[in-house]
């Protein structure tokens, strides 16, 4: 199929952008790196009057670290964050998810903002941004927003993004001593969405306890989430696979996965135990260091 005629513009600048949102607000949509938007358009899913094209706006493309925070552009693609050598040695589990993403095509050309606001319930990076305690950077006109990763993604395909929004950046803590992580993705074959994903970031205290702990998990549920109840069964706990076991018990017990062609709902139940206990492993052993 093909989509119905709509009008399209390529901004110079975010200012350009977000004042052509606000004037064409509910008819026009942000045009990233395309991998899901455009495929909606051709069948006629997603019908927007106006493509507002974001390529040249590239000062949303970097990956930087200020301060305490890593801050990745909303155009960063899934490459780019692969590739960057300072992201990947303070967070290994951004390379470890942005790895499994799609095919080198995606990776070159979609995009961690593209991802996020399109909310996809099996997407990998939501699921990471929960278990980073990210932040999320949303600019309209009137301003600047900045919100929890935590509680962004609503609903299937929902967030709380804004039509006159654009997501201009992501946030997230650097991580300090002692702290490691580890994204665990079950697939169909390679390059496919999750059969189920599980991100775990953890930091371990001076006496070996875990101190701050986040698990998201994707593919399970109607939106990615956050195991708060695995978290709170870790927090203050010392590691052991005893812990990691009822932990990932927990997080089985919190998801709420459907039966589709991915396998049903039972299995992934099950899967979800095994892909969290895995993260958990691995991101102590990056974490002892
Ligand atoms: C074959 C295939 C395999 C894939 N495999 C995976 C996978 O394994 N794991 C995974 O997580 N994803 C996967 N994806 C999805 C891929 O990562 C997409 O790139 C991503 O979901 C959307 O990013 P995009 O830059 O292409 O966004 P677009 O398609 O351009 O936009 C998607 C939506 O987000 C909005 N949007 C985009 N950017 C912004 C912004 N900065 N601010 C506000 N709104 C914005 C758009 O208006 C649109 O509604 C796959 C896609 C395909 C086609």
């Amino acid at each position: 199929m093909i989509p119905p005629a709509f009008d399209y513009v390529r901004p110079a600048d975010l200012g350009q952008a977000l004042k052509i949102l606000k004037e064409r607000e509910g008819e026009a949509k942000v045009l990233s790196g395309g991998f899901s938007l455009l495929p909606l358009m051709k069948l006629r899913l997603a019908q927007p009057a106006l493509l507002v094209d974001l390529r040249d706006v590239v000062d949303l493309n970097g990956i930087s670290r200020v301060g305490d925070e890593f801050r990745i552009g909303g155009r960063a693609t899934h490459r780019s964050i692969l590739e960057d050598p300072a992201l990947g040695a303070a967070l290994p589990i951004m390379r470890d998810a942005a790895a499994g993403i799609g095919d080198p095509q995606i990776r070159n050309w979609g995009t961690i903002g593209g991802s996020v606001a399109h909310a996809d319930p099996a997407a990998d990076w939501p699921a990471v941004l929960q278990a980073l305690h990210a932040s999320i950077v949303l600019q309209s006109v009137d301003g600047e927003r900045v919100v929890p990763a935590r509680g962004f993604f609503v609903d299937t395909f929902v967030t709380g993004i804004e039509p006159s929004e654009i997501l201009t950046e992501i946030r997230i803590p650097a991580p300090g001593k002692g702290s490691g992580g580890s994204y665990q993705k079950l697939e169909r074959r390679a390059g496919d969405f999750s059969t189920v994903g599980v991100a775990v970031q953890m930091t371990l205290g001076a006496d070996g306890r875990i101190n701050q702990i986040g698990i998201g998990l994707t593919a399970v549920g109607d939106a990615p989430f956050a195991a708060t109840k695995a978290e709170d069964a870790l927090r203050g706990a010392t590691p052991s696979a005893e812990m990691f076991r009822e932990a990932a018990g927990a997080a089985s017990r919190q998801s709420r996965p459907a039966d589709d062609s991915h396998g049903p709902a039972e299995y992934k139940r099950a899967m979800v135990i095994e892909m969290t206990n895995r993260a958990l492993a691995a991101a102590l052993v990056r974490a002892k260091g």
